[in-house]
């Protein structure tokens, strides 16, 4: 299990370097996607590469802070879903799979219930 513990170290990093404290006045300009800066609510936020998960991140032009996209819940890739199935038939919790292979509590939930629902065709 030493994948395990190298993927929880690095979620810290990660969550060490994207955490910050911010609030400051929001001028609250839409993108049109709606993406706002979630430190100071400006839309004056460009895209900024992507997380080797898929995620977009961006950073604000207002604040100078960076940010990974939060989808509702995201599609997760075939074979963390096969990952989270096996961890879930050994008991562990949505929340806890999630932390493991990056995802929300809520993305593993959707992502296991479509596949257990029913079997959807190619990616
Ligand atoms: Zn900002």
């Amino acid at each position: 299990m030493k994948w395990l513990v190298l993927v929880l170290h690095e979620m810290g990093e990660a969550g060490k370097k994207i955490r910050g404290r911010g609030n400051k006045k929001g001028g609250r300009k839409k993108r049109e996607d709606g993406v706002v800066c979630r430190w100071c609510g400006s839309g004056e936020v460009v895209k900024n590469g992507k997380k080797p998960d898929g995620r977009q991140t961006y950073l604000c032009k207002e604040c100078g802070r960076r940010m990974v996209e939060k989808p509702k819940y995201k599609r997760m890739r075939e074979e963390d879903l096969k990952l989270a199935l096996k961890m879930r038939a050994e008991g562990m919790s949505y929340s806890a799979i999630g932390r493991v292979l990056g995802y929300s509590e809520a993305a593993i939930r959707m992502n296991i219930l479509k596949k257990t629902l029913k079997t959807p065709s190619g990616t």
